[in-house]
């Protein structure tokens, strides 16, 4: 993670710690009094090693991440952890994390005994949207939706200046609007959310029929010459550069998936502003949002003020799901 050149100092107490807990990498992030992250630290999930091992990394993360900040674990008021499915912010559970392998784990309890502060545990979407809200694009609206496109696709919402859960915790999963009827088979089991058409593993799915079909693309030679050998977010946009006719026409489609969705939140919700965040639009940019937001604006059902509903990129990248775990356990431990 680059450093941050505007780096905080610690300030001795009243530091909040948030974990971003992925399939893949622990991201640490810890938080001063003025919202300034002033210490970070990553490590590798290695979700295969099991629960336990993945928490005591955790742990090692956190430590480090505190050392980076030249803080105390006693300085620490509060830890907050944005873990990937579905969590219960209420009991600190993660009842599901298909990508951690996890079932029913009680991880807010076990951090806190031994980490020796409250730890709140929320979905790593729902933070990732707290932080754009609080820190990043949304900085002064007062609703807000939030959307992230990477390997699949996460939604949050902020409602009335609060992030909005819903009755079961389970609100703002625009990725599984359906979109398609009878569409391809989405992650999640159903058919064609608009996950499944709008993703980069369903960038990833339409280019590689066509490839195989025999379509001929400059993907193939980005493919082969790349050190991961598959299609990643930065082959998307090098084929773009190149106007590579097969990659413009499956992120056309994809673009005019995305205003649909969006459209269909904008027609619920009425928010001032739709965040637009994840690998793939990080990657593609500002180019790629717009003719996404003009196509969702001609969907909405109010025209009026129709250009005033901001349709924005997200800025804090890789850093808002730890630093809105952060943010969200000070929120939580001022409410209880
Ligand atoms: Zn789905």
């Amino acid at each position: 993670m680059a450093k941050d050149k505007s780096k905080g100092k610690a300030k001795g107490q009243g530091l909040r710690v948030g974990v971003d807990l992925g399939g893949t990498k622990i991201l640490v992030a810890v938080v001063n009094a003025d919202n300034k992250v002033c210490g970070e630290a990553k490590q590798a999930t290695h979700a295969e090693e099991g629960q336990d091992a993945v928490i005591q990394r955790i742990v090692a993360t956190v430590r480090e991440a505190l050392d980076d900040a030249d803080a105390k674990l006693s300085a620490v008021e509060t830890v907050g952890v944005g873990a990937p499915g579905a969590t219960d912010i209420a009991t600190g559970m993660v009842h599901y994390a298909a990508n951690l392998g996890w079932q029913d784990v009680p991880l807010a309890a076990r951090l806190r005994d031994k980490l020796g502060a409250p730890v709140f545990v929320d979905n790593d979407v729902n933070v990732g949207t707290l932080a754009e809200y609080l820190l990043g694009a949304g900085r002064g609206v007062q609703h807000m939706a939030a959307m992230f496109v990477g390997t699949g696709i996460g939604g949050g919402l902020i409602v009335n200046g609060q992030l909005y859960r819903g009755f079961r915790g389970a609100a703002g999963e625009i990725g599984h609007v359906a979109v398609v009827p009878d569409g391809p088979t989405c992650g999640c089991g159903r058919r064609g959310c608009l996950e499944a058409v709008a993703s980069r593993t369903a960038i990833e799915r339409d280019v590689q029929a066509a490839l195989d079909a025999g379509r001929l693309s400059v993907v193939r030679d980005l493919i082969a010459a790349s050190k991961r050998r598959r299609l990643t977010s930065g082959i998307i946009a090098k084929a773009l550069e190149q106007r590579d006719p097969l990659m413009e026409e499956v992120i056309g489609r994809v673009q005019r998936f995305l205003a649909m969705g969006i459209a269909n939140l904008v027609n619920i919700l009425d928010p001032e502003m739709i965040v637009l965040g994840g690998g793939v639009v990080e990657s593609l940019g500002q180019g790629f949002i717009e003719p996404v937001a003009a196509a969702a604006r001609a969907d909405f059902l109010a025209k009026k003020d129709a250009e005033r509903v901001r349709i924005v990129p997200a800025t804090l990248g890789d850093r808002a799901g730890a630093v809105g775990a952060a943010l969200m356990a000070g929120l939580e431990l001022a409410r209880r």
